[in-house]
Formats: C-alpha cells, sequence, structure tokens
C-alpha cells in the first residue's frame, strides 16, 4: 500500500516538472510529503520504472542521470558555461524518421537529440568580461 502510494508520487513529481529531474532532486521534491522515503528507494523505483518504459534515462554533459516520462520525450538546449537547460517544444525529428523508415525499412523506436552552446547571459558575460563584479 505505501509502496504504491510512494511509486505514483515519485511519478507524479516527474511529470509536473517541465525538466529531467535526478534522483537527488526528486528525493528532496518528495520530503515534505514523503519524510520516510530513502533516497536508495527512489533510485530503484527510478531504475524500475525505467525498465518498464515509463520513464526515460538521460545523462547530459554534467554526467548526472535525470530522469523524464518516457511518453514525453524531449529535446534541450544544454549552456556549456552555467549548465542551464532548455526544452525545445515538440520535435523535430518526427519529419525525418519517417522518410527514414520509408527509405531504410527501419522501424525506429526512439532518438535523442541534445545541443549544447551559450546561453544569451553567458554570451553577454564573455562579450564583457570586464564588467562582471561590477554593480
Ligand atoms: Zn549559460
Ligand atoms: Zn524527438
Amino acid at each position: 500500500m505505501k509502496n504504491t502510494r510512494q511509486r505514483a508520487a515519485i511519478l507524479r513529481v516527474l511529470d509536473e516538472s517541465a525538466e529531467p529531474l535526478s534522483a537527488e532532486e526528486v528525493h528532496s521534491r518528495l520530503h515534505g510529503e514523503e519524510p520516510s522515503l530513502a533516497l536508495s528507494t527512489v533510485y530503484r523505483n527510478l531504475e524500475r520504472f525505467c525498465s518498464e518504459n515509463l520513464l526515460h534515462r538521460d545523462t547530459f554533459g554534467d554526467g548526472v542521470v535525470r530522469y523524464s516520462p518516457a511518453r514525453r520525450h524531449g529535446h534541450y538546449l544544454i549552456c556549456t558555461g552555467c549548465d542551464a537547460r532548455v526544452r525545445i517544444d515538440g520535435c523535430p525529428l518526427a519529419a525525418l524518421e519517417e522518410g527514414l523508415e520509408r527509405d531504410t525499412g527501419f522501424s525506429i523506436e526512439s532518438h535523442s537529440l541534445t545541443l549544447y552552446g551559450k546561453c544569451p547571459r553567458c554570451m553577454e558575460r564573455e562579450k564583457h568580461p570586464e564588467k562582471s563584479g561590477e554593480k
């Protein structure tokens, strides 16, 4: 009974988050309502959800594993300066997949696409390094 509630709570936290979350982030968001929930339990459940194809795991440039709902696959812009993440709405690869399936006979099951660069704030900082720290 308790396990079922905790499993549902973990999935809900990921559903409500616009960004993928690490196990630590899920754990800290649930601390208020599930104070007895151990980080190891969160980990175990997240991994089980992945094997059940309910969640999708991503490792970004910082090496941290983050989880997001599998049915809502997402693409991200990641800043190499400050690690900011921006989710791209929609998927630009759907048309490409269709063409590839037609041309190659593959049945494509998934893909990943992550774009790396500098966010506007980091660009500004690079342009005016002498101003950083002033005011
Ligand atoms: Zn940045
Ligand atoms: Zn996509």
